[in-house]
């Protein structure tokens, strides 16, 4: 059985070859972008990989400096791309061309070697060394449970570059006998809303009255200074604005470090969120400010989950409201407002608590297919879900789970 983990460092590198990593990801993303602006004929879009290799190959080896690897996992990058962009067009429906902004760059076991405590990286100017900034060792963490362990052989990293740093997620894999699987993780599922900002499957609310109160008096504010029309209101509109900015900023930025500690304080080695893609069609009373603070949220819980060695995953949304996370019947008068009722086994919770079990337990269908290493069970306030049911998880499930067939 093949055990699969992504482990994320922060790297710790000097300026001179920070230059070579940053024109190395420009690149990468450069020729990412030349692949997709060669596969589109100006109606539809090329998604075999032989075909674009033949069309862009040779030509991004002369325009760019990058390693053969380099060049191929660009190619790579954009097929995947473009194959979701062509099976949106398949639907009928709109989707842009894919481009890459987002700074990143793959690694492979050819134009990269990774050590314990840093790793070499090519550049396109030969290699850099990149030392890894590991977290105290004293404490059990995804890198000393995977990274140090030499039964755990690396096989690839994307260097990725956010808010001044370069970290490295490291991917790394084990074959081990079924039962000596190390202790699988547990999901975290969290419910986005309006009038609670976010629920866990913890059973912790957030609520958003803080968040839309403030938006209350800052549209108010705006309006009444609209109505002045002077460029001196017009210059206050702007430094108000600002202002809340900065306030909401703030606030999201705390319920996320709470977030992540519950998460981390319950030993969560995922946190699953609905897909924030089209999250304001499906909330009648979303407004593109809440559309904002989903997004900024969700940034500040990846960023600082990652930090913890925790990933966050997007999870398809269907469903999550209506469906009932004890028995899986799925209905839309299992709802009513904040309440959830199974019509079915008669299961009565908060309707944000019911669906911040359901985000995790999608998590948790998604990833129980051949993938061994998959989380156990969504974390609850006491005990485990898994898709099995509640309760103690018995072994047969910790080992591998099957994934039950969905009611829906
Ligand atoms: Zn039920």
């Amino acid at each position: 059985m093949e055990v699969r983990r992504t482990v994320p460092i922060k790297l710790e590198v000097t300026d001179s070859d920070a230059d070579l990593l940053h024109e190395t990801i420009q690149q990468f993303l450069d020729a990412a972008n030349y692949v997709v602006d060669e596969a589109y004929d100006g109606e539809w879009a090329e998604t075999r990989k032989t075909v674009l290799h033949e069309q862009t190959y040779d030509e991004l080896r002369d325009r760019t400096e990058l390693h053969s690897n380099h060049v191929q996992s660009a190619r790579d990058r954009a097929v995947d791309a473009l194959k979701s962009t062509v099976a949106t067009w398949s639907k009928g429906e709109y989707a842009s061309l894919p481009t890459f902004t987002t700074p990143f760059c793959e690694y492979n076991q050819r134009n990269a070697t990774f050590f314990d405590g840093h790793a070499t990286l090519s550049t396109v100017d030969g290699r850099v060394t990149v030392e890894y900034v590991l977290p105290d060792e004293s404490r059990e963490t995804p890198h000393s449970n995977y990274l140090l362990n030499d039964e755990f052989e690396t096989t690839g990293a994307t260097l990725h570059y956010r808010s001044g740093s370069f970290y490295l997620h490291v991917r790394i894999k084990a074959t081990v006998d079924a039962p000596d699987l190390p202790e699988n993780g547990t999901v975290f599922g969290v419910d986005l809303g309006i009038e609670n900002l976010a629920v866990t499957s913890t059973g912790s609310f957030w609520s958003g009255d803080e968040l839309n109160h403030w938006r209350t008096e800052y549209v108010k504010r705006r309006e009444s200074l609209q109505e002045c029309g002077t460029r001196w209101a017009h210059e206050n509109i702007q430094a108000v604005g600002r202002k809340e900015t900065g306030r909401f900023d703030q606030y999201l930025h705390r319920v996320a470090s709470e977030l992540v500690d519950e998460a981390v304080h319950a030993g969560c080695t995922t946190i699953a969120f609905e897909d924030l893609t089209d999250i304001r069609e499906r909330m009648p009373n979303a407004r593109e400010f809440h559309e904002w603070a989903f997004h900024r949220l969700y940034d500040y819980v990846e960023y600082k989950a990652t930090t913890c060695g925790i990933t966050v995953e997007q999870v398809n949304p269907q469903y999550t409201s209506q469906r009932c996370s004890t028995c899986g019947f799925t209905h839309e008068d299992n709802r009513h407002g904040e309440s959830f009722s199974c019509h079915s086994c008669g299961y009565e919770n908060h309707a944000d608590y019911n669906a911040a079990k359901n985000i995790g337990l999608t998590l948790l269908r998604n990833q129980t297919g051949d993938e061994g290493g998959a989380p156990v069970g969504v974390r609850l306030n006491s005990g485990m879900l898994t898709t099995n049911g509640v309760g103690p998880v018995p072994d047969s499930v910790r080992v591998g789970i099957h994934a039950e067939s969905s009611p829906v």
